[in-house]
């Protein structure tokens, strides 16, 4: 007899693993499969969280080699000890992976090990064993998008993975895309010391950002040294005994060209995952992009079936996920479980951050919308000059008539941080003036936004 479950979460990524916490702490019977030998998914143990380790102890590396300098601070010769870098990674990845080993046990939740497939429509098998549920999410996550003519290798030719784990500084890393995990994995290794070149085929970088945003962002990375090529594509990679020679061609045609790099990071996105679940056994429809199709609360074309996270449409964070899983819990216990996509933040952890939540100008302008715009530089901001962290603005666009607050976009120290009182606002449906009244901080880069919202208005203060 196969066991059963209210809810069957498969994947244990942040959709998978909350949407198992909440559903339990509405009292179901949880199980969550995960084939990984860890918990956590994509987000903590390849993603999210080794990424930002390696982004703040490179951080921290090029500030006492760049920055102390300035503040008067007298610095002996610095090393850098990488194998020690990579461990302290591991550590918090660990301490991250465990804590949700940890938060299983709290909530009751069975980890069924091993890898999850659909046999019908309302059974599964795990590592031999048949499974029934009532309700199953399918939670399954993204994996890296291959190019054709670059085989990756995961040690000349790595993906955001190997990016992860390497042993050693390159000399020159090339990244193949000029999105938000090539940046900020470029950013790790070029503080640490690597060239780093990005190959972008769009003519600009970051795409879905708010374009002036995105230029601004391009030029302070050029600023600090990255160098980019853009409008061309990556049409073949060689490994070489020295490292990878890369053929590369204009975008819109033309001669091509060979860049050699010691390591290659494959960035160019990332893919709905659902290989080996069996979609068809249970008749799950996927889009043409592979992605789960899903109605407006989760819903797959079967009924009892769920689909959340990366593996459907919609941005491919975290967060997004997480909220997905507890709107679905919520609403599989008969309350209503609600996901606002309009005030989902984005973040760049590169320093400067970038962070983003609602329309950018260019949506606006193509969804025929009049809007003002109130923008502030860091560079007027008492707090962003004493930390010598003068780079960006905050940008505030409101309704022309309501003032409505429709979008927010910021370049600057702690941009992901700063984000959290514009989301908060957009959410609560709050105009630029009402963010403008609110007292912030002094002196604090809280202040830039403050200022943005009365710029939106014409009446910025200390500019
Ligand atoms: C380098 C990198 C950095 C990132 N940084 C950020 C960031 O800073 N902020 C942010 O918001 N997002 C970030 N992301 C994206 C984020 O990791 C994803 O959006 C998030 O993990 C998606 O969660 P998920 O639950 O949908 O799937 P995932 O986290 O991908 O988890 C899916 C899980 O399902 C398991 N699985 C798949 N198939 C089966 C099966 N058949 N049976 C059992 N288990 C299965 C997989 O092993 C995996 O563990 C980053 C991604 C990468 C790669």
């Amino acid at each position: 007899m196969a066991e059963t479950f209210d809810v069957i979460v498969i994947g244990s990524g942040p959709g998978g693993y909350v949407c198992a916490i909440r559903a339990a702490q509405l009292g179901l019977k949880v199980a969550c499969v995960e084939k990984r030998t860890t918990l956590g998914g994509t987000c903590l143990n390849i993603g999210c969280i080794p990424s930002k380790a390696l982004l703040q102890s490179s951080e921290n590396f090029h500030q006492v080699s760049h920055s102390m300098k300035d503040h008067g601070i007298a610095v002996g010769e610095i090393k850098l000890d990488l194998a020690r870098m990579q461990a302290r990674k591991s550590e918090v990845v660990g301490a991250n992976t465990k804590g949700v080993e940890f938060l299983f046990k709290k909530n009751k939740i069975t980890w069924l090990k091993g890898a999850a497939k659909f046999t019908s429509a309302t059974e599964i098998e795990v590592a031999g064993a048949a499974y029934t549920a009532k309700h199953f999410v399918i939670a399954t996550g993204s994996e890296s998008v291959p190019l054709k003519g670059v085989t990756v290798d995961e040690k000349r030719i790595v993906t955001s993975t190997g990016a992860l784990e390497l042993d050693q500084v390159p000399a020159h890393l090339v990244v193949i895309g000029g999105g938000v995990i090539g940046l900020e994995l470029g950013s790790v290794w070029h503080r640490l010391g690597a060239a780093v070149t990005v190959i972008e085929f769009l003519d600009r970088i970051t795409p879905g950002l708010d374009n002036e945003i995105s230029k601004a962002f391009q030029q302070v990375l050029t600023k600090q040294g990255f160098a980019f090529k853009l409008g061309h594509k990556v049409t073949g990679a060689l490994v070489t005994e020295g490292g990878v020679e890369l053929t590369v061609e204009p975008a819109k045609g033309g001669a091509a060209e060979t860049v050699k790099a010691d390591i290659v990071l494959l960035a160019i996105g990332r893919y709905a995952y659902t290989e080996g679940l069996a979609l068809d056994a249970a008749g799950v429809e996927t889009d043409e992009r592979g992605r789960v199709k899903t109605g407006p609360h989760f819903e797959t074309n079967v009924p009892g079936i769920y689909a959340i996270g990366d593996v459907i449409a919609g941005p491919m964070l975290a967060h997004k996920a997480e909220d997905e899983g507890v709107a679905l819990a919520e609403r599989l216990t008969g309350q209503a479980g609600h996901v606002n996509y309009d005030a989902i933040p984005s973040v760049v952890y590169t320093w400067p951050e970038v962070a983003a939540v609602g329309k950018t100008e260019e949506e606006l302008k193509a969804a025929g919308i009049d809007y003002k715009v109130g923008k502030f530089p860091f560079m007027a901001n008492g707090r962003a000059r004493a930390m010598g962290d003068t780079d960006g603005f905050v940008k505030i666009l409101s309704d022309k008539t309501t003032d409505k607050l429709l979008g927010a976009h910021i370049l600057g120290p702690d941009a992901g941080t700063l984000i959290a009182e514009l989301t908060t606002a957009i959410e609560f449906g709050a105009s630029a003036e009402d963010v403008a009244r609110i007292c912030h901080a002094h002196p604090t880069l809280s202040e830039v936004v403050k200022e943005a919202a009365l710029a939106a208005d014409g009446r910025a203060l200390h500019i």
